[in-house]
């Protein structure tokens, strides 16, 4: 099997870096396996080096047998000119978007007599991580399926009168009881006039029967997230409600249909936007249809208006389109889905909510 450091020094000889340095933490841990708080790679064409403090050199010894792990104290000053130097090469490449500027002006120090020249670098890594291997796809699974048995449980005890804080709660308390690591990002859920807002955070605000009611949440299982968003109404539901969730339903379900291997994501996005522009709620559509996921909630590919990136096997995407009305409340669905020679399989298990 291709390893993931063939992967990336593959794309080092194509952009002729002889060393790259890796320091965000999901792409240190997706490139070497280390799953501590702080390390440095340092990957050369034949080495790659770890270089972390003596909390997790025992950790990312047993993590990372690929790299040569090196015990480090002190601050930057104190190592990096050694390890810039053992490496040697012309030019080392640095993540433009994560070096802190004090880290540069280390870097910089560092190689200065050495005769190598630094380069800014952007997303090399995080196109790697696009495309994801069968594992990544596993956790993302189980992380997935997780998030859907919260979703089941805490929607069939939620009843008028709960606040919005504490159907979070049961949400989460559940991702946390049944074996979730953590949770992939905040937790939303939005009632009546908040669900307007895609991103609104849990308040007080008391749930009420006939409104729409937004649960956009998600667990993270080894390491890997979840996304998931059900957009529930207790008790009648009125036209108005009928209305706009049938058709944000028709357009998750329209893109989910026609989505395959070798479209961009702007034809993508465009398959879900269309319904909902012919609708004539255009306007109320105002994010995009979905985003990437994988150790990071959202990462490549993009899935929106404009973005031209293929979309490819192995990738693992949102499909979650949106009518916001100001005033009334919101509609969202969002399941994942993953390509599998040329086709979409939707990796969420969880039922939706059918108008009466
Ligand atoms: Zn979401
Ligand atoms: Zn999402």
């Amino acid at each position: 099997m291709e390893t993931r450091l063939n992967r990336l020094r593959a794309t080092m000889a194509e952009k002729n870096y002889d060393v790259m340095l890796v320091s965000q933490g999901e792409n240190r841990r997706y490139m070497s396996g280390f799953t501590g708080s702080t390390g440095y790679l340092f990957i050369a064409r034949e080495q790659a080096l770890l270089l972390t403090d003596f909390r997790y050199t025992e950790q990312a010894t047993l993590q990372a047998p690929e790299f040569e792990v090196r015990q480090v104290a002190g601050g930057l000053g104190s190592w990096l000119p050694d390890a810039v130097k053992q490496l040697g090469g012309k030019r080392v490449a640095f993540d433009e978007n994560h070096v802190t500027y004090a880290m540069f002006q280390a870097l910089t120090k560092a190689v200065a007599d050495t005769g190598a020249e630094l380069t800014p670098d952007s997303e090399t890594v995080e196109m790697l991580r696009a495309v994801k291997e069968p594992s990544e796809i596993g956790a993302i699974h189980r992380a997935q399926d997780l998030t859907g048995d919260a979703y089941e449980h805490v929607y069939a005890g939620m009843h008028p009168g709960m606040t919005e804080q504490q159907v979070a709660w049961e949400l989460e308390k559940y991702i946390h009881e049944h074996g979730g690591e953590g949770l992939a990002f905040e937790t939303i859920v939005a009632a009546g006039p908040n669900a307007a807002k895609p991103h609104h955070h849990p308040t007080g605000t008391v749930i009420r029967e006939g409104e729409p009611i937004v649960l956009d949440f998600g667990a993270k299982v080894d390491g890997y997230c979840a996304d998931m968003t059900r957009t529930v109404c207790l008790g009648k539901q009125d036209d108005q409600f009928k209305k706009i969730y049938d058709l944000v339903l028709g357009a998750q379900l329209t893109a989910e249909a026609l989505i395959k291997t070798g479209i961009t994501g702007e034809e993508a996005d465009g398959y879900a936007r269309k319904v909902i522009t012919d609708a004539g709620y255009g306007d109320n559509f105002g994010h995009s249809l979905g985003h990437g996921i994988g150790l990071y909630v959202h990462e490549y590919p993009r899935v929106a208006q404009r973005a031209t990136n293929v979309l490819q096997d192995g990738m693992v995407f949102s499909n979650e389109p949106g009518v916001y009305i100001t005033g009334w409340g919101g509609v969202r669905i969002e399941d994942l889905l993953t390509l599998e020679a040329g086709k979409v399989r939707n990796i969420t298990k969880a039922s939706k909510l059918q108008t009466a």
